[in-house]
């Protein structure tokens, strides 16, 4: 089976341009990853198969947004990268930027919802060197110590913290630290989202006073299985009963404000709505994502979803 090498799609938000960027894909075993502490297998399976996904292994999107305001061009996320701890699947970023028509030395402003390396990984190439090499990167000042404690310069480390202070020796000049609520550009607004890591971050986009986009990142990881049930929690949740917390608050909300929302691990391009249905919550696609596209275009980009 091929997959994608390049995949863009452009939105206007108020005053920005968007494009969700497609990375890729990264497969997790369903037993280790989804529920391993609040579900059973059966019943994360018949969850999955409401969506033609039971299986021992569930295949994510990374997706990541790029926003062009007049003067900058800003990246939310940098999807898996081709380093380190990749996914074979994954590292489609940089093809896909180019693809909306940016070269990478083009990004202004680098906005990490988190340090894992599904949103990290793509800050450096495959010899550990920045990728954007004009930018400079925001990320939540919580975000930063947790990154500090697991890299643990000069201890043993792991394939995971040697690969997180690769990313840091490259980025690390450039590094902006932020608090919560910061506005790191006028209507671009971080939200502490708190639970799956410390510093977990929502952006939300803002413009004459409406509230146009919520990129909620890793709040919740399938459209369909932590909407269905946001109580169920995630095997890299850090402090689980927290992300499970901040989970149903914030879905909450977005079902009562109806905001526009752009997920990271949401099927391409990751618009939608949140509902509430009942107890749970259903996810609605944008269906003006794909409308201005033509035919062609759209059955293009399904097809290089499968
Ligand atoms: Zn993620």
């Amino acid at each position: 089976m091929s997959y994608p090498h390049s995949i863009a799609l452009q939105q206007e938000i108020g005053p920005w341009k968007a494009w969700a960027l497609h990375d890729g894909f990264m497969e997790v075993p369903v037993d280790e990853f989804i529920a391993p502490r609040t579900a059973t297998q059966p019943e994360v399976q018949r969850a999955l198969a409401a969506t033609d996904e039971a299986g021992d292994t569930l295949r994510l999107p990374v997706l990541a947004l790029l926003l062009q305001s007049p003067d900058e061009l800003i990246l939310i996320d940098a999807g898996c990268g081709r380093g380190r701890q990749s996914h074979p699947l994954a590292g489609k970023l940089v093809k896909s930027l180019r693809a909306a028509g940016f070269s990478p030395d083009a990004i202004d402003k680098v906005i990490l919802t988190h340090a894992h390396l599904d949103h990290a990984g793509g800050l450096v190439d495959e010899e550990g060197r920045a990728v954007f090499t004009n930018a400079t990167f925001y990320l939540h000042e919580a975000e930063l110590a947790h990154w500090w404690e697991q890299i643990k310069p000069g201890e043993n480390q792991d394939a995971n913290a040697q690969a997180l202070t690769e990313i840091w020796e490259a980025i690390r000049s450039n590094v902006i630290s932020c608090e919560d609520w910061q506005e790191i550009l006028p209507g671009i607004q971080l939200v502490p989202l708190p639970g799956h890591t410390p510093g977990h971050c929502g952006v939300r986009l803002s413009h004459e006073g409406h509230h146009l986009l919520f990129h909620l990142s890793d709040l919740a990881l399938h459209q369909h299985v932590y909407l269905a049930n946001p109580e169920w929690d995630f095997l890299l949740d850090l402090d689980h009963k927290e992300a499970i917390e901040t989970r149903q608050e914030t879905l909450d909300t977005l079902a009562e404000n109806g905001m526009r929302v752009f997920a990271t691990h949401f099927e391409f391009p990751g618009f939608g709505y949140v509902r509430k249905q009942n107890d749970t919550f259903v996810w609605t696609p944008d269906a003006t994502a794909v409308a201005k596209h033509t035919p062609a275009e759209v059955d293009a980009l399904r097809r290089q979803q499968d």
